[in-house]
């Protein structure tokens, strides 16, 4: 499953609901199973029981590659920004280790078997409900293929990057870039 819903883009700007897949809002109450009505903040409020329905973020993960004098980037099959380009991710399952899943993510839409090594930084905006996480990750094996819900895939010089999907790619790289500079 590929991500890449921008958790990122929209800040400040009230257009958060046009780069999120709208994530399904529960109907019903999980512990009565009486509607839950909206509130003007905050969770919705149970119509039978009164219980609130607290919802949990949802946590994404990404990879920073390094291959081939460049940093692998997917050119997104699925809305949002579809035909742009992106940091190949995907959701983290439930009671999966963040770094295993983003090495599953990249190898089902690179082909690459990578490491996740460390955490470039923890990405999140108000009113959005996908937390992104970002590592950087190295080759172990494997060779570059657009595979699944990419339509293409690329490596690419961090000074000659597409046009990236979302407002905040270029934030992460530079945190990226800094790390790395620290690092030598
Ligand atoms: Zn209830």
């Amino acid at each position: 499953m590929l991500l890449i819903l921008s958790p990122l883009t929209g800040e400040g700007q009230g257009e958060g609901s046009r780069l999120t897949h709208p994530m399904q809002q529960p109907e019903y109450c999980s512990a009565c199973g009486g509607k839950l009505n909206p509130q003007a903040s905050g969770p919705a409020r149970c119509s039978g029981c009164g219980r609130l329905a607290y919802l949990d973020p949802k946590l994404a993960a990404a990879a920073i590659i390094p291959y081939r004098d460049g940093i692998v980037l997917v050119r997104r099959a699925i809305e949002p920004a579809y035909g742009k380009w992106s940091f190949p991710s995907g959701y983290v399952n439930r009671g999966e280790k963040v770094e295993s899943a983003v090495e599953r993510e990249v190898l089902e839409e690179t082909g690459l078997h990578i490491k996740a090594r460390w955490l470039v930084g923890l990405y999140s905006s108000a009113g959005q409900q996908v937390v992104l996480s970002v590592y950087h990750a190295e080759v172990s094996s494997g060779e570059l293929a657009a595979r699944d819900e990419a339509l293409d895939t690329g490596s690419f010089g961090p000074d000659k990057l597409p046009e990236l999907a979302f407002d905040h790619d270029a934030r992460i790289i530079a945190d990226w870039q800094r790390q790395l500079r620290r690092q030598r």
